[in-house]
Order: C-alpha cells, then sequence, then structure tokens
C-alpha cells in the first residue's frame, strides 16, 4: 500500500493507473476508521482493481478550531484497517496541501437540501463538506466514489456535487453499520464516556420505534416526531438536536408519509454531537 501526501503525486499515480486499463474506486475519509469504513473500502475493493482512501480532516466543515482539535485522529491505525480492507493508496495530506492558502472560492449547497436538517444546525457544514469532496474528485480524476448512508444529507449533497459539477464520478451509496446494539459506527464514538456509550442506543431506538409506527399504520409526521422525541429526551446524557421525518429525496417534510421515506436524528451525547437514521421504501 502507497502512502501519498502531495496532490500532484496522487493525480499522476491515480491518472498512471487509469491508462493501463485499471478501474479507481475513491473512498473519502476523515480518518479514526472503523468497520463502518472497512466496509465502504471492501465494497469499493470488490467493484474496482486500485481503491484509494483519503484520510482527511477538513476544517472547512466544523464550527470552531477547538472542534477540529477534537476530532479523533489514529494514523497508524487507520493504515492497517485500510490496508486489511483492500486499500491500494492512502491519500493523507497536510491541511497546508489542502488549502494552501485560505480559499476564496467554494461549492455553496443552495436551497432546502442546504438549509435543513444538518444545514440548519451547523452553518457551514455541509458548504464545507461540498468543497472539499469536490476538490478530491477533481484531485482523483474518473472513478466510483464510494459514501455511507449514516451520513445521509451528505450522500445527497455528495450527489449534487458530482452532477451540478460535471465529475465524471459514479457515487456508490453504503448501508450503515452498526454494533451489536444498534449504535451506528462513527469515529466520534471513540470520544464518548462509557456511561456515555450505554446512552447512544437511544438513537437508533428511536428511529426504529418511528420507523415501525410508520409501518404499523401511523400516518401523521408529528405524532412520529413525537414518539422519537419523547425517546430521546428520556435518556439524560442525551441532548436531542433535532428528529424528523423526511422525504427521502428531497428532505422536505411530506405532506402525506408515503413514498420513500427517511428518518432522521441528531443529538448531543454528552459533548459529542451524533447523527443516524433509517430508511422506509415507498
Ligand atoms: P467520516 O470519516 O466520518 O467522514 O466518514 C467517511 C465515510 O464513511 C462517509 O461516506 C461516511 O458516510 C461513511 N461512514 C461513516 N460511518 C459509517 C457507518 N457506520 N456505516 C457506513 N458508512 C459510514
Amino acid at each position: 500500500m502507497q502512502v501519498i501526501e502531495r496532490v500532484t503525486e496522487l493525480t499522476a499515480t491515480l491518472e498512471a493507473r487509469r491508462a493501463s486499463g485499471v478501474a479507481v474506486g475513491l473512498v473519502p475519509t476523515m480518518g479514526a476508521l472503523h468497520d463502518g469504513h472497512a466496509s465502504l473500502i471492501e465494497r469499493a475493493a470488490a467493484e474496482c482493481e486500485l481503491v484509494c482512501v483519503s484520510i482527511f480532516v477538513n476544517p472547512l466543515q466544523f464550527g470552531s478550531l477547538d472542534e477540529v482539535g477534537r476530532y479523533p485522529r489514529d494514523l497508524a491505525s487507520d493504515l492497517v484497517v485500510a490496508e486489511k480492507a483492500g486499500a491500494g493508496v492512502i491519500f493523507a495530506p497536510p491541511v497546508e496541501e489542502m488549502y494552501p492558502q485560505m480559499p476564496a472560492v467554494g461549492v455553496h449547497v443552495a436551497g432546502g437540501l442546504g438549509a435543513t436538517l444538518e444545514g440548519a444546525s451547523r452553518p457551514g457544514h455541509l458548504d464545507g463538506v461540498a468543497t472539499v469532496v469536490a476538490k478530491l474528485l477533481a484531485m482523483a480524476g474518473a472513478c466510483r466514489a464510494y459514501f455511507g448512508e449514516k451520513d445521509y444529507q451528505q450522500l445527497l449533497v455528495v450527489r449534487r456535487v458530482v452532477v451540478d459539477l460535471s465529475f465524471p464520478v459514479t457515487v456508490v451509496a453504503c448501508p450503515t453499520v452498526r454494533a451489536i446494539d444498534g449504535v451506528a459506527e462513527s469515529s466520534r464514538n471513540r470520544l464518548l464516556s462509557r456511561s456515555e456509550r450505554e446512552a447512544a442506543p437511544v438513537l437508533c431506538r428511536a428511529l426504529r420505534a418511528g420507523a415501525a409506527a410508520i409501518l404499523a399504520g401511523e400516518s401523521e409526521r408529528s405524532e412520529v416526531v413525537a414518539l422519537m422525541t419523547a425517546i430521546i429526551e428520556a435518556e439524560p446524557l442525551v441532548e436531542l438536536d433535532y428528529a424528523e421525518v423526511v422525504d427521502a429525496a428531497s428532505l422536505r417534510v411530506p405532506e402525506r408519509l408515503e413514498g420513500a421515506l427517511r428518518l432522521l436524528v441528531a443529538a448531543r451525547v454528552g459533548a459529542t454531537r451524533l447523527i443516524d437514521n433509517v430508511g422506509l421504501a415507498g
């Protein structure tokens, strides 16, 4: 496995491999790799001859430098996880390589997609994600790019980046990997204390209860939201940010609970913000 820090080297390496007929898979991550990331890398390795995993904690998508500093990092262990899952190239650039100067130009996520849910709770976050993804896709060139449904709104944003900015990239969505107690695997889970980790399954429990209520015939969105809210608010260590049911394609609040839906929650568990979601097919 080759570890690359420079953009020119990354671009040249992937370009040369593509020229010899190799299909490239790209798995963008912020590191602190876990089973969720491994599942993306394994899927990419099953579908592409060369898998590049990028590891970059993108300061543009955080609210403060404090938050960036708190984000877990463990490059040594990441290299082991990535190689075992089938990565051939790791792209781990220093911040100055990705942002040699403070960017004057970036990608803005407009409309409902940018304004709702994570867009409403974390101003600038989705723009920061869209900008770094656009940069990574520009550096990587034609590829299949693998993203997790765990970050559902991000996945929709990435799809729009590819379509709206015409990248020669196929986006592949991968299902959320969960621990046995239902908690979605996340790098941020490393920041939880033991009691916080024990409280964390409430997010998934609320989502599953909401989905079960809809499947059992509940047709009032507000009732489903109230049910998920009550379940999460009953857990003292958890502070709810939002619980919502939306149209899976547009993220708009549906007039009637029909068609493909997505249930999403965001909450603080102690000082750590976690998100999760589940889907209901139409
Ligand atoms: P991150 O390092 O958190 O930015 O995540 C990198 C990629 O891994 C994103 O596409 C995430 O959606 C995906 N991912 C993170 N956690 C999971 C999970 N539990 N299951 C599946 N994919 C995940």
